[in-house]
């Protein structure tokens, strides 16, 4: 079942953006598409969600931009 707080746009999978209007959702700042857009894309009003599953390379530079979100909107679950 969907998180309803996740974009609904996200690929399923661990990684995800939450969605604008929630805690924590996006604010649509561009910081993750613009550094990992192999994983991240935006949506018709900038807001970020995943549309591909990190590789193990990916995932690493993934795991920075987690730390780079300035509202903590990208979860990767456990
Ligand atoms: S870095 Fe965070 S706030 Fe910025 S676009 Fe990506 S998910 Fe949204």
């Amino acid at each position: 079942m969907r998180n309803l707080e996740a974009h609904p746009q996200n690929i399923d999978g661990k990684l995800y953006c939450t969605e604008e209007g929630f805690d924590n959702g996006c604010i649509g700042c561009g910081i993750c598409y613009g550094q990992l857009p192999q994983v991240f894309a935006e949506d018709d009003e900038a807001y970020a969600y995943v549309f591909k599953i990190p590789n193990d390379d990916e995932l690493e530079l993934v795991k920075e931009v987690i730390q780079d979100c300035p509202v903590g909107s990208i979860i990767l679950e456990d």
